[in-house]
This record gives structure tokens, sequence and C-alpha cells, in this order.
């Protein structure tokens, strides 16, 4: 048999209140006595009553604000409120704090015992239709579970869900079968259970700069471009995507414009060859001449343009080993030297600041002078004529700054992250100055082949600053 609902009344004694704990009784409820604050709590605390019956004035205590309490401690617990006479204010402060009804006398056993059993049945209905509208809801997030689970297993992308202190909160498939997780992962830090470096460095540098994509290399060949992003309250993902099918294509197409390039090379010398010839075969008058020029120009500035392309390729290629201890302000000195003449042509006034004594770099000074020449001549050739490049060169903390400023027409914002991009040439570059567009990509692989960091500061109308970081030479490392 169910146990009988145990009614709480919360009285002081008096006849009715005697009247009403016979009548609930003999209707087979339970029934516990209160009779102060004390007792109510350690009631509601031990036990759950079906309903709570209080008195208006309970104890010396006004009974409703008693009753409000414990409604919202107990919002589903009917609260039946008993005053000694019927009136309207106390009708309207039970109907206002939302209790579910009040009792006054005259009051005969039945009218106790049915307006107990009616506020248990709507209590009833109340908790059928809360039960039901969690069932249902709990349902519907499982399905939305079930379905997030399903499109995160099957996912041909990689992710990693982490805590915040980079602790596996979920792997999918992708990720077990690119880093060939086989166990139970959850829980443990993502640095025991992933040890490839690439992986390590990631989040290393997810920890000190704003990283948008990372490398990571598989022995076997496979790349995958791997992105950090922050999730707040709870860590962080990471989500790897296989992209060797896009290396191999770059690799197809950087193979191909090598060798195309190379196989210019030979006959574009050939046609400068003969050009020279020309002129020593007879005299030339002054249109034969001034075409034979114009000729030369072009050839030259497509043997430049190929020998740019060949040059991008080896470094690409990582073919920029040679390392030699060399001094940046001897080669800076250089090619101020060489290109003054070209500075003085356009009235393009060179300056150079520099702290004496700077500390030596590991570098390949060859591949330096091109970096420099690349920088120095496109502000001699960006700068109108009668203004000013500015170079300095300055040691910081285990680095040698250097900064080529000019007074140029700037460059573009929409441009500056495209610079550096083989072929890029930003928007506002005037039809007659000459250019691929690839001698900044040339100094981005220099820089970086020498652990580096280059980039722009500009506003247009107000000239260009680029920025090159080199690491010094540290004594006693080793320098092949
Ligand atoms: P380009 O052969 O066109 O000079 P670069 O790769 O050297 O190619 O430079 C790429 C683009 O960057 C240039 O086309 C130009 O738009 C911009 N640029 C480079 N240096 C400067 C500068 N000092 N002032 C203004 N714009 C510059």
């Amino acid at each position: 048999m169910a146990k009988p609902d145990l009614i709480l009344l919360a009285l002081d004694d008096s006849p009715i209140l005697q009247l009403m704990e016979r009548a609930l009784r003999a209707s087979n409820y339970e029934v516990a006595i209160v009779s102060d604050r004390a007792g109510l709590d350690k009631v509601l605390q031990s036990s759950t009553p079906a309903l709570l019956l209080i008195g208006e004035k309970f104890n010396g205590q006004a009974g409703i604000p008693l009753a409000v309490e414990q409604l919202e401690r107990f919002p589903t617990m009917p609260i039946l409120v008993y005053a000694e006479k019927d009136a309207p204010s106390i009708a309207k402060e039970v109907l206002r704090a939302n209790l579910t009804g009040y009792l006054y006398p005259p009051l005969r056993t039945d009218d106790i015992v049915a307006a107990v059993g009616r506020s248990l049945d709507r209590a009833r209905h109340l908790g059928d239709w809360i039960r039901r509208e969690v069932r249902r809801t709990t349902a519907s997030l499982q399905r939305q579970v079930n379905d997030f689970e399903a499109i995160f297993v099957n996912m041909s992308d990689g992710i990693i869900i982490l805590d915040k202190s980079s602790r596996i909160i979920l792997v999918n498939e992708a990720v077990r079968t690119a880093f060939g997780v086989t166990a139970s992962v959850v829980g443990q830090p993502l640095l025991d259970v992933i040890k490839h470096p690439d992986i390590r460095s990631l989040l290393e540098r997810a920890a000190s700069e704003d990283l948008k994509y990372h490398e990571i290399n598989f022995d076997d060949g496979r790349v995958f471009n791997g992105q950090f992003t922050i999730i707040p309250e709870i860590g962080s993902a990471i989500t790897v995507q296989d992209i060797t099918y896009l290396k191999e294509l770059d690799r197809i197409k950087n193979d191909f414009v090598h060798t195309v390039s190379h196989d210019l090379r030979s006959p574009l010398t050939a046609v400068l060859g003969y050009a020279e010839l020309v002129s020593r075969m007879g005299t030339l008058n002054d249109q034969q001449q001034e075409f034979l020029r114009r000729l030369q120009a072009s050839v030259q500035d497509i043997t430049g343009l190929v020998n740019d392309l060949l040059d991008l390729g080896r470094l690409e290629a990582g073919f920029d080993t040679r390392r030699e201890v060399v001094q940046l302000e001897n080669i800076l000195d250089y090619t101020v030297n060489i290109l003054s003449g070209q500075a003085e042509a356009r009235d393009v006034k060179l300056r150079v600041e520099r702290t004496p004594h700077l500390p030596p770099l590991r570098a390949n000074p060859i591949r330096l002078r091109q970096m420099l020449d690349n920088l120095i001549g496109n502000a001699i050739k960006y700068t109108p004529e009668g203004g000013e490049v500015k170079l300095c060169l300055r040691p910081e903390d285990h680095q040698i700054i250097l900064e080529v400023k000019d007074t140029g027409p700037g460059i573009p914002p929409a441009d500056q992250p495209h610079i550096f991009e083989k072929f890029y040439r930003a928007s506002n570059v005037p039809d007659n100055v000459p250019g691929s567009g690839l001698g900044l990509a040339i100094v981005k692989s220099i820089v970086d082949s020498h652990q580096g960091r280059v980039w722009v500061e500009s506003h247009p109308g107000e000239g260009s600053s680029f920025f090159v970081v080199l690491p010094i030479y540290e004594a006693g490392e080793v320098v092949r």
C-alpha cells in the first residue's frame, strides 16, 4: 500500500487544530504538528510533507511571509493558510503570494478534508505535468547530444577539446586515426597522449601569440594544418585538417615554375649575347640603337624575374644552409654604397643611424645583402623625388632590429597583409614604377630561414617602415 501523504500543520494550539488533526487522520493522512519556526524547519528538513497548512498568525509571527519563504524553497508544495476570520486583505495577500488557498471558520470536518484533497490533486497534476515536461526536454537534449556526437565522431577534420589545463575532454575518430591513438584518453594531458613535437609547439605558440595556423608534419609525408581556438568557460579546441594534397600541389607548382625559369635562363643569356654582338657588327643609326637598348632592358627585366623565381625556389626548398658569423652593419654599408647612386639619381636622401659595436649574426651574408637590396631598393623606388629613406640598426634583447623607413606613398591597410606574397603589388603602385611583386616574398623567405621576423607599419600618405628582427649569434653556438 502506498505511504499516506504527510500533512504538516503549523498552527497554534486551539480546538480547530485538534479538529483538523482528527479529521485528517480519519481520512488516512499522516499528520505532523509544529508549534514554532524551529519545529517547522526541522520537519521540512527531515521529511517531504505533501502539504503545509499554516496559520495566518503562527507563534506570534505573521504566517504568510513564512509561507512565502517555504514556497521559494519547495515550489511544488501546496500551502494552505488558516485565518481566524475571513478578510479580503488576507485573501488578497494569499493570492499575491501564489499560495494554494485559505481556510477560515466556520469549518466542518468535511470542509477541511475537501480543501486538503483538492490542493493535493492540483499539486499532483502539476507534478505530473512537470515530470512530463522534464522527460520531453531531456529527450530532446539527448537527441541533440546524439546528433552532435555523430557529427563530431564522423567529421573528417580532427577535433580535440581540452580543458583549461590542457587535459583532454574529447577527441574524435579523425584525431585517433591521424595520431594513432587507441586507448581511452579522456582526462589525460594532451601532451602525454599525443607526443608529436609539432603539437607541443602548437600549444606553446598558442600560449604566446595569436596563432592562426600551425603545420603538423609526419615522417610519412602527411601534412596537417592545426588551428587553436579558445572556448570560453571550457578551455580550448584544436582542429587538424589534412592538407597533404595541397602541399603536393604546391610542390608540383613550384617544380614547374623552377623548371620553366631554369629553362628560360639559357635562351635569355643567348638573346642578351646576340644583342651585344649586333652593335659590334657595324654602326647603328639612332633608332636602331634605341630599339636595341629597349630590347636589352626588357631581356634584363625578364632575366631579373627568372633569377628571382629561381632564388625563391631555392629558398623555399630549404637549400639556403650556408651560415657564417657576420656583422650586419658591414653588409648595410656595402649595400648603401651600391644604392647611393640610385638614390641620388632620384634625389632621395639616404640616412643611416646605427648603434656602434653591434653583436654579430649567424647568417648567410649573400642572402642578407639580397634582403637589404630589396628593402632599401623598394624604399628608394617608391619614395618620390626630394624624399628621404632612413635606415636604423639597433640591438635589443638578443636580437638586432633593422628599420627601413621612407617618406613614400605608404601602403593601404587592405594590401598590407599580402605584400609579402609572391607577385602581389599593392593597389596604389603607380603604373610607371616597375616591379614583379617578388622582392618582398624573397625578403620574407630569407628572414624566415634566419629564424627572424619581418613586418611593415605604414599609413597611406605618410610613408612606410619595414622592420626586420634577426636573432644574434650567441658565443658558443655552432656555425655550420
Ligand atoms: P615590387 O617588385 O612590386 O616592388 P615587392 O615584393 O618588392 O614587389 O613589393 C610588393 C609590393 O609592396 C609593391 O608592389 C608595393 O605595392 C608595396 N611596397 C613595397 N615596398 C614599399 C614601399 N617602400 N613603399 C610603398 N609600397 C611598397
